[in-house]
């Protein structure tokens, strides 16, 4: 796959495809903008070579529709104050205003074109779209690692039509610290999974298995697994019909000779509310009608001595409820451990980022992802389709 600082862009229309789907208070105002920041490698480097950049991207999930809620102005507003320079937003992102915009543009001139998603074609991957789109850049630079777990028109339909396709610096992070790191990681290894539900995460656990040395079970998803080995565990979040599934598991790692742990303890509430009554038992003594909602203070001291020989570790999911006050001292508790660990630490994107973020630990860990759908999928050993799309680029321009 060709990277961005592999292709001659001097002066030349530069495409960028970006992940900017920030989150956006009522007010509509960013209340996150990692995303951009995330960004400014791929689009500084192109100003650097006086290439004119041109921008694309989706926000939220407007259907298809033009939703002034969804536009990208806020987006554009903000990217224009991280370079300190005018980034003009076109009215749609294809049709007249693109073209006499794009026709204008000077080099080191940056400009964004309006939500994909305006168009209903983008979701769709239509052919046609993506070959109008292709029209605006002599070079394709695909940097939504966020997005590329989907075939939309603008990742993946558009390598088709573009004349020159690449990655940029943001892919190249991302694939490197969750491709490379998972096939040849630093050991031990630990996987940390955590969240709501095993369907979600079956895949990752069945392919992590095959990789760590060794595996922590929390969140909502251990309870399926604590069923498995016969425990009462209350109301908690179970899958039954995932729960040989889940002895399967435990049966692979112990045949491949990885240590899984479970939580030991849990704290346990009648209903996940921030006011509930909460209890902290071992897991042999969760009561009939409560459910389990975080680890306990054993399980976060028998985790925490897990992670002090690992030379890796990779965490995907929150240990508890932690959007309530209640229950998310096993999550932060994590954090903690994980960012004060001496290992490689990466983060999937998603909730355990937000968990991350609101310990004030995200300088504490090596990588943080931009997409929690991607980043998962990764774990999953998939090949996002978007990635797939540059590859075959580069075979066909070899
Ligand atoms: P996921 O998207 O699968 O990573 O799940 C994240 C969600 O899992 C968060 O919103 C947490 O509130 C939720 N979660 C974590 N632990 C539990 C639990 N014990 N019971 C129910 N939900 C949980």
């Amino acid at each position: 796959m060709k990277y961005i600082n592999e292709i001659d862009i001097k002066g030349k229309r530069v495409l960028c495809r970006f992940d900017f789907n920030v989150p956006l208070d009522d007010n509509l105002h960013i209340t996150d903008d990692r995303r951009i920041k995330a960004a400014l490698p791929t689009i500084n480097y192109a100003l650097d070579e006086d290439a004119k950049v041109i921008i694309i991207s989706h926000l939220g999930r407007p259907k298809g529709a033009r939703v002034e809620s969804f536009s990208l102005a806020p987006v554009a507003k903000r990217l224009s104050r991280l370079l300190g320079k005018e980034v003009a937003l076109a009215k749609d992102c294809v049709g007249d205003d693109v073209e006499r915009l794009i026709q204008g543009m000077e080099p080191r001139c940056v400009i964004m074109l309006e939500n994909l998603r305006f168009h209903k074609e983008e979701t769709e991957n239509s052919p046609d779209f993506a070959s109008k789109l292709a029209c605006y850049g002599d070079v394709y630079v695909d940097d939504a690692f966020g997005n590329a777990h989907r075939s939309h028109a603008s990742n993946v339909g558009i390598t088709k039509f573009a004349k020159v396709c690449c990655a940029g610096f943001l892919m190249k992070k991302e694939l490197n610290y969750f491709g490379t790191t998972l096939e040849d990681p630093l050991r031990p290894f630990v996987a940390i999974v955590g969240g709501s539900k095993v369907s979600g995460k079956l895949e990752a656990l069945a392919n992590l298995i095959k990789k760590v040395d060794k595996m922590i079970i929390g969140g909502g998803l251990a309870f399926t697994f604590l069923k498995a080995m016969g425990y009462e565990v209350g109301t908690s979040l179970v899958e039954d019909n995932l729960i040989s599934t889940a002895r399967r598991s435990l049966k692979i790692a112990k045949e491949r000779g990885v240590k899984l742990y479970l939580p030991v303890d849990c704290v346990i509430a009648e209903k996940a509310e921030p006011k509930a009554v909460t209890k902290i038992v071992p897991i042999q003594e969760i009561d009939p009608n409560w459910m389990g909602l975080d680890i306990g203070p054993a399980t976060i001291a028998l985790f925490r001595e897990v992670l002090t020989d690992a030379k890796t570790i990779m965490w995907n999911g929150p240990m508890g409820v932690f959007e309530i006050d209640a229950f998310s001292m096993g999550t932060f508790s994590m954090v903690h451990a994980v960012a004060q660990s001496h290992a490689l630490t990466i983060v999937g994107g998603g909730d355990t980022d937000v968990a991350v973020h609101r310990t004030g630990e995200s300088d504490s860990i090596t990588y943080i992802s931009t997409g929690g759908g991607a980043s998962l999928e990764l774990l999953e050993g998939k090949t996002l389709p978007a990635v797939d799309a540059l590859y075959k680029c580069a075979k066909k321009a070899k």
